[in-house]
């Protein structure tokens, strides 16, 4: 099968609601093409150069994600390419995406990432550095927090996925209580994007699954 073919039998297997997410990065704008055309809404993408030159020809409308790290001397260029940003994990990102949102006249979408596992090598804001982050986006005018996000460890038994995803649910859904616009709980890969969904997920990610597996040169 092809994207498009892949694209639709996900996309039929997951309630409406969920917004699928088609990581495109590693592919073409042709592939990105065709699995839009197929029906896909919203494209992921993990770096911001890679994003600013495939951009220039993808002659689609599209909702664009930025879902890598993103290094706060790339916050503009991040800021002029992509509508939701799922790597906020500093306050110091915060400040520049901010002030690069009030000058290129935004209010920029963002999800914290949150490094649930506590893996030391992944990016994601640690449970202890949270409030301070969450205290300082709900204050920035140019910010909107439109949710959470987590990049789950890649556990050989998938179910070990499960715990965390939780403990996400449970993040987002206390800050839900008093928040607007707070809705996009973003979890879950090729892997385990099943999981994430049965534990409330309401954005997932998926790559592999769609356009088959990423060829690195
Ligand atoms: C690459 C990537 C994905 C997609 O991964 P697949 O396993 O190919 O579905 C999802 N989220 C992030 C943050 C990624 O970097």
């Amino acid at each position: 099968m092809g994207a498009a073919e892949n694209f639709q039998a996900i996309r039929a297997s997951l309630d409406e609601k969920i917004i699928l997410v088609a990581v495109t990065k590693n592919h073409g704008v042709e592939e990105i093409r065709s699995a839009i055309d197929a029906g896909a809404t919203d494209i992921g993408e993990n770096r911001v150069q890679e994003a600013a030159q495939k951009f220039q020809t993808l002659d689609r409308q599209v909702t664009r994600h930025l879902i890598g790290h993103l290094q706060t001397n790339k916050a503009k260029a991040a800021v002029s390419l992509f509508d939701v940003i799922h790597s906020l994990d500093s306050v110091h990102l915060a400040q520049a995406l901010d002030k690069a949102a009030k000058n290129f006249g935004k209010v920029q979408d963002v999800l914290i990432q949150v490094n649930v596992a506590r893996e030391p090598q992944k990016s994601g804001v640690l449970e202890e550095d949270f409030d301070a982050l969450i205290n300082f986006v709900d204050e920035a005018k140019n910010l909107r927090l439109r949710g959470l996000m987590t990049i789950a460890p890649n556990f050989s038994d998938v179910e070990n996925c499960r715990p965390l995803f939780k403990k996400m649910r449970s993040l987002f859904d206390a800050l839900k209580t008093s928040r607007k616009n707070f809705d996009l709980l973003s979890m879950g890969m090729t892997h385990d994007y099943k999981i994430a969904v049965a534990e409330g997920a309401t954005v997932v990610r998926i790559g592999t699954a769609i356009f088959g597996e990423r060829l690195y040169t």
